[in-house]
């Protein structure tokens, strides 16, 4: 772990609507105690936001982000939520670019771009996301596509702003499929992505931007992951649905 303090994303996708957003958070605040050693984040469906805020309390410790973002500030763009409606409901993150929305919704690279820009433009931490399909890794193209899909992720920020957000690599074969990347493969293409962030902000800078790993981590595969010197923290879709499971994940790494 090159960053110094481990970030642990929840994305639960279109799941766990507002009553079952309360139910897991109460029983999650059970299973886990503030650390003030690590970032938690959970990215619940925008309509769960505030049920989650209002069920977390006192517990601040237990933060929010939005799936997705358009890049527009409002107006007649139906069934879409904007960065700044997100802030004013609790979000301190939003994802982009994250892999069902690159290739069940279409987002291109520039959708992706404007998206990054408008989460940064409205004070949100926007995460990144990259990562290759199956016949793009079989065909090599690992670092290609990953450095492609960051270098347009990036392209509006200035080089503060990149200095400010977090990146998770998420290969697509990986996701919801219970094929894990190796902690060394993943590791390999962290170090291609720090690179590219060095040449970015420079290495020290560069070093300080968390690079998450996604896809199909659990409890069972977390430590691992986390002892990866690359791997700054994970994103997680399906395990994040279970308090105890997510407890699991979220207490691990502990030094
Ligand atoms: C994700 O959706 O970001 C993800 C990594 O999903 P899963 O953990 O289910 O593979």
């Amino acid at each position: 772990m090159s960053f110094a303090k481990p970030f642990f994303g929840g994305n639960w996708k279109m799941n766990h609507g507002p009553s079952a957003a309360r139910r897991f958070v109460e029983e999650f605040v059970a299973l886990y105690e503030p650390h003030d050693d690590r970032t938690v984040v959970f990215f619940p469906p925008a309509i769960s936001l505030a049920e989650f805020r209002a069920a977390a309390g006192a517990r601040d410790d237990l933060q929010a982000g939005l799936q997705d973002v358009f890049w527009e500030v409002s107006g007649a763009y139906t069934g879409s939520i904007s960065a700044g409606m997100g802030r004013d409901a609790g979000a301190g993150f939003a994802l982009a670019g994250h892999s069902e929305r690159r290739h069940v919704f279409a987002d291109s690279d520039e959708d992706i771009s404007r998206k990054v820009g408008a989460i940064v433009a409205e004070g949100l931490t926007p995460v990144l996301c990259v990562g290759e399909k199956l016949e793009e890794r079989e065909r090599g193209e690992v670092e290609s596509v990953v450095t492609r899909q960051l270098e347009a992720g990036l392209s509006r920020l200035s080089r503060e702003q990149v200095e400010g957000i977090v990146i998770a690599y998420e290969p697509v074969w990986a996701i919801g499929t219970g094929r894990t990347a190796s902690p060394e493969d993943a590791d390999r293409v962290h170090e291609v992505i720090r690179a590219l962030l060095g040449e970015q902000v420079g290495e020290t800078s560069g070093r300080a931007i968390p690079i998450l790993y996604g896809g199909s981590v659990k409890a069972g595969n977390i430590e691992e992951l986390l002892a990866a010197p690359e791997i700054d923290g994970v994103l997680v879709g399906g395990a994040s649905l279970d308090p105890s499971e997510f407890a699991l994940i979220c207490n691990a790494g502990g030094r």
